[in-house]
């Protein structure tokens, strides 16, 4: 693929979307978008928008398009995204905000779409026991937990639940997912942009795989 890299990541909550996403960003020297990261971050500085999306996050609702599709175009108007390309991270999720990406990038419009693949058990199992540093925001499972009690092995902070990893808002969060999200997997294939990535593997086998489907792209 040639520079800008303008590619989108689309896959079930707990798929490995974020990692997978920032390994290929810092391969590729672009930039990584995630829009849960980004609305976490402006909750964190007590940004109007951010307080207003809180309250549908922690209830695993998706946030109104309107203030989604604000974020994104400023972000992706920026010239570290123009010149160098980037890669989505949570975004799209509803049809309205396919659209609106496809018009925010006319005329050369998204050169890939990622399917990380991984099934609903498993993600359902990886979600009930993430665990999230509340300071650099580095991920942690039950199995997999800090060495000192909790406390963030690179940054010191409290690892916690998410409170959209509880069972309630992961059930409503994995409905959303199919019901106004995978629709979108159909409709970028018939643009004939879709590649599907199986998730279910070794995180290197999956960030291979996906840089040779990166490196099939020829535009
Ligand atoms: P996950 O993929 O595990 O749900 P994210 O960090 O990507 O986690 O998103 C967290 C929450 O932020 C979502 O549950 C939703 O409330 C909100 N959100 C993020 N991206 C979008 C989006 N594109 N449209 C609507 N809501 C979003
Ligand atoms: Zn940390």
């Amino acid at each position: 693929m040639k520079k800008p890299y303008r590619i989108v990541m689309l896959g079930r909550q707990g798929a490995g979307k974020g990692t997978q996403c920032s390994k290929l960003a810092a391969t590729l020297g672009i930039v990584h978008i995630s829009t849960g990261d980004m609305l976490r971050a402006a909750l964190k500085t007590g940004s109007s928008y951010g307080l207003l999306a809180a309250d549908y996050m922690e209830r695993g609702e998706l946030v109104p398009d309107m203030i989604i599709l604000g974020i994104v175009h400023e972000r992706l108007e920026a010239n570290d995204c123009k010149v160098y390309g980037f890669v989505l991270d949570g975004f799209p999720r509803t049809l309205a905000q396919a659209q609106a990406l496809d018009k925010f990038l006319e005329p050369e419009g998204i050169k890939l779409v990622i399917n990380l693949d991984v099934p609903k058990e498993v993600v359902l199992e990886r979600l009930s026991s993430r665990r999230v540093c509340t300071g650099c925001g580095r991920t942690y499972s039950i199995l997999k937990a800090p060495m000192v009690d909790w406390s963030c092995d690179d940054c010191g902070e409290a690892v916690i639940q998410r409170n959209d990893d509880k069972p309630e808002a992961i059930a409503r969060r994995l409905f959303l997912y199919d019901e106004v999200t995978s629709p979108l997997i159909e409709w970028f294939d018939q643009s004939g942009k879709l590649a599907t990535v199986k998730g279910d593997e070794d995180f290197e086998v999956v960030a291979r795989e996906i840089t040779r489907v990166v490196d099939m792209v020829v535009t």
